[in-house]
């Protein structure tokens, strides 16, 4: 970390470079097999990309409407219709965002001001706490229970003041892999309902979901959704990480004012490549097809950890695999991945980063969105750790 400039100051001072750009880093130098950013590294459905340079030669440049092409804002709303049943408004509750982490900026920033204080759970994804400093509110970090990763309730009630103004859940859960129940979703409903909160839904792999386990979206829930903000990516859906694609879905009130800061942060996004996108969504089977794809390759990096010291955590959805190493080492988590980055070639993300309070529990997240190929050689590596 740089130090902060004696004029400006710090907005984050306790902040650091974020632990996938330092693991991607170090992976690239030691030469390891990347199983740390989640990202996949096969190829891009050859059609879309296709669909993307045909806009492209189209002349279809130029920016696009601020809140995203109709197109495609209408064809999300049929995907959210035909797979969950839910009529969603794609004129005034749909806004096309630079990636989920544009859309989560956007959506805590509309209902964090400053002294509000925000709920998150931990292990929770990087970027929710900063934005909420950011606005000046205040991060309340509550940690699941382990080894389950289930909602601590008697401590999320306890941790509930008249400053509450928000919480944040992220279901299917980066980085353990877990998914909220139907039961889980209706106590969060009721939870939101009797404090007045507003609820930011993390959904981004909202299709990764194995076992024949269901996603269940805020969406769903009529009371909630009209308290929620749930925010997708397209770099989940179409193996696009790199193309930062994203949308938020919210009651129109909300998206009135989401897309009031949306248009300051990015104003719109690619257009030629919202035009593929649309084309694209209405060919259903490339997204139903996505667990049976996942699951496969889950499967394959399990069979993987056979014979070794490694013990995996159940995973229903993501493309995260949480494993505990306390059979090989008792070093602690980051230094444990780094050992593995350099000395024996696998790159993971120790899973204490994902805690404010750096819960240690001797676990690993690997992503398993890789070829057969890459898997096979992580396996080799893995097999060779006693
Ligand atoms: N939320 C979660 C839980 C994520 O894992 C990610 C990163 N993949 C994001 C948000 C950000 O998504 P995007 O790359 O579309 O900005
Ligand atoms: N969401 C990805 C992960 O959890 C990384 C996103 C990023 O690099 N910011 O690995």
């Amino acid at each position: 970390m740089k130090p902060s400039d004696p004029v400006t100051g710090s907005k984050l001072p306790a902040t650091g470079t974020s632990i996938f750009t330092v693991m991607s880093q170090m992976a690239l130098e030691c030469g390891a097999i990347n199983l740390a950013q989640g990202f996949p590294d096969f190829e891009v459905d050859p059609d879309l990309v296709e669909r993307v340079a045909f806009y492209m030669k189209k002349g279809y440049n130029q920016y696009a409407l601020s809140h995203g092409i109709p197109g495609l804002r209408e064809n999300i709303a049929r995907m959210i219709d035909r797979q969950w049943g839910v009529f969603v408004d794609f004129r005034d509750q749909l806004t096309i965002t630079s990636g989920a982490t544009e859309a989560l900026y956007a959506a805590i920033s509309v209902v964090t001001n400053p002294g509000d204080e925000v709920l998150l759970f931990d292990p929770a994804y990087d970027s929710y706490d900063p934005v909420i400093r950011l606005n000046g509110g205040i991060p309340r970090h509550i940690n699941l229970q382990f080894p389950d990763y289930s909602l601590p309730w008697d401590q999320i009630d306890a941790a509930i003041s008249p400053r509450t103004k928000a919480m944040v859940i992220n279901s299917p859960h980066n980085p353990t892999g877990t998914v909220l129940s139907h039961d889980d979703m209706l106590r969060i409903q009721e939870l939101a309902i009797r404090h007045n909160l507003f609820v930011i839904s993390d959904e981004v792999y909202c299709h990764l979901v194995y076992d024949g386990v269901a996603h269940r979206s805020v969406l769903h829930y009529p009371a909630l959704a009209n308290r929620s903000m749930a925010v997708f990516s397209f770099g989940k859906t179409f193996h696009t990480t790199g193309w930062k694609m994203g949308y938020a879905v919210a009651s129109p009130a909300i998206t009135h004012e989401l897309r009031k800061i949306h248009q300051f942060l990015t104003f719109s996004v690619h257009t030629p490549t919202q035009y593929a996108l649309a084309d694209f969504l209405g060919q259903e089977e490339k997204y139903l097809s996505l667990p049976s794809f996942f699951s496969q390759k889950r499967d394959r990096f399990l069979a993987g950890l056979t014979g070794t010291l490694f013990r995996a955590r159940p995973s229903a959805g993501t493309y995260f695999q949480l494993v505990s190493y306390e059979g090989v080492s008792s070093l602690g988590d980051v230094e444990m991945a780094e050992k593995m980055t350099k000395e024996m070639g696998v790159a993971s993300i120790p899973v204490s980063v994902f805690h404010e309070d750096q819960t240690d529990k001797k676990l690993l997240r690997f992503c398993f969105a890789k070829t057969d190929e890459t898997l096979q050689k992580a396996a080799k590596l893995l097999q060779s750790i006693r």
